[in-house]
């Protein structure tokens, strides 16, 4: 990596170094170098393949001179690597939406949590493959990248330096907005993860501003969604593993999903298609904090705030791990919403070790689940799986609820990018895709669109602006 400098040269030439999220969806980051200011969008945590985990314990020399960071959205595979930034020094702002703010604090000091939880656990089984253990970072590091939030509004513009930074709501989640850095008459858009146009609890995306440079994701770059009847698979998977006396998991982000499940479940029970006897467990601290700041940001949702306030009506909410344990052993059926989404953490997993091996119980993923996920292989059939060290049977039916996802397929994608303000971006980068839905989009984008020298980036690769 060249060296980054306090020295600019003559001319500044800004540039763009793509740090993650363009062999894959996670560890989002993109540092734009305006040649005066160095400005990291997104701060993301790797996951899945180890090979992509490993990353997170690197620090890549590109942001040893970093000014400021903004965030599209709080998910941890664009947020989840602030505190190791602050750990490495890092002082500065991060900027992002209010709703973002509050959102990412929830999301930081969990994923502190798990680095913490994950560290003890392999050094008290000894399966570490180090001599000891260590988190990535701690929860005093997650509380101290907290500390250095300051929310930027949609619509009102933010000055860094010469660069003036804009966001636009793009559905997904709530808060999250695609951002446009201008610096000095070039226009660089990022989209963040952009939402479905009928997602259960988000409003459309807005149309995006006009740019020259396009960063625009492709998690579902290469697919469209199976217009499935989510709520009605729900209602069948529930009923029919309650019939056997089994019970029903559901691995859910605590944030986004586990309230888009609750809608529907409440729905489904409101209407009768599913038993209102039937227990439902909300077994995620993280979600019902999460709930809280769903009701408290309501107006950004396209829910009527009535419903909101009903999402946890008659659900039973597991706080302390005893709790949960308790949980695991019983034996009458109930639906279980616990964390995390692709079961790679989190107290789903005492959940699924106790669930997995009876035939009986239906362990249901919703939503997209990252290559080498827990969450993946057991959707893709593995009928074992290592939890804490140990091997469990998956003799449970697993089914995957696509329907559920929170991303935009290709049409939606394309619809999107079709809005964009004025003449067609000079650049586009195609990012945060697997290679196939990656470069699938960019196909698309050249052929559909008609748009030039649209590109997948490497890894590392920086491009001058
Ligand atoms: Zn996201």
């Amino acid at each position: 990596m060249t060296e980054r400098s306090s020295h600019p040269a003559p001319t500044p030439q800004m540039k763009l170094t793509f740090l993650g999220a363009v062999d894959g969806v996670t560890g989002s980051r993109h540092l734009v170098d305006t040649g005066e200011r160095q400005i990291l969008l997104d701060c993301g945590l790797f996951q899945g393949f180890k090979q992509q985990r490993e990353r997170n314990w690197l620090f890549p020399e590109a942001l040893r001179g970093l000014d400021a960071v903004v965030l599209s959205h709080a998910h941890v595979d664009h947020s989840g690597w602030l505190p190791a930034l602050v750990k490495h020094g890092f002082r500065g702002p991060i900027h992002a939406s209010p709703a973002t703010c509050d959102l990412a604090a929830v999301l930081l000091l969990d994923s502190a949590h798990l680095q913490e939880e994950d560290a003890r656990r392999a050094n008290r089984l000894g399966y570490s493959k180090h001599a000891k253990a260590l988190p990535l970072y701690t929860k005093a590091d997650a509380r101290r990248a907290i500390t250095q939030f300051v929310p930027l509004p949609p619509g009102r513009e933010l000055k860094i330096g010469a660069s003036r930074i804009h966001l636009t709501p793009v559905g997904h989640l709530l808060g999250a907005c695609a951002v446009r850095l201008e610096h000095r008459g070039m226009r660089v858009l990022f989209s963040g993860d952009v939402g479905r146009s009928d997602d259960l609890l988000m409003p459309p995306p807005q149309p995006p501003e006009s740019a020259d440079v396009v960063l625009v994701e492709s998690t579902y770059g290469n697919r469209e969604h199976v217009l499935e009847d989510s709520a009605a698979r729900l209602a069948a998977i529930v009923t029919d593993a309650a019939a056997r006396g089994g019970s029903v998991v559901l691995p859910a982000f605590a944030v986004g999903r586990a309230q888009a499940l609750l809608l529907v479940l409440q729905r489904l029970r409101a209407a009768g298609r599913i038993a209102r006897e039937l227990p439902i467990f909300l077994d995620s601290p993280m979600a019902i904090e999460a709930t809280t700041l769903y009701r408290q940001h309501g107006k950004l949702l396209r829910v009527k705030p009535r419903e909101v306030t009903t999402l946890m009506d008659g659900v039973r909410i597991v706080a302390d791990a005893a709790a949960s344990m308790r949980l695991t052993v019983a034996r009458f059926p109930r639906v279980i919403i616990s964390a995390s989404g692709m079961a790679t953490g989190g107290r789903v997993l005492h959940h699924l070790k106790a669930l997995a091996p009876d035939e009986r119980n239906s362990i249901v993923f919703a939503g997209f689940q990252v290559g080498g996920s827990r969450g993946a292989r057991l959707v893709a059939g593995e009928r074992e799986t290592r939890i804490h060290g140990e091997s469990v049977p998956v003799r449970a039916a697993v089914h995957h609820l696509r329907g559920f996802s929170a991303h935009a397929d290709r049409p939606e994608l394309l619809q999107w990018l079709r809005g964009l303000r004025g003449e067609a971006p000079q650049r586009t980068y195609v990012v945060h895709g697997e290679p196939e839905a990656a470069d699938t989009l960019r196909q698309a984008i050249e052929h559909e669109l008609g748009w030039r020298q649209v590109r997948v980036p490497q890894q590392g690769e920086t491009v001058a602006l």
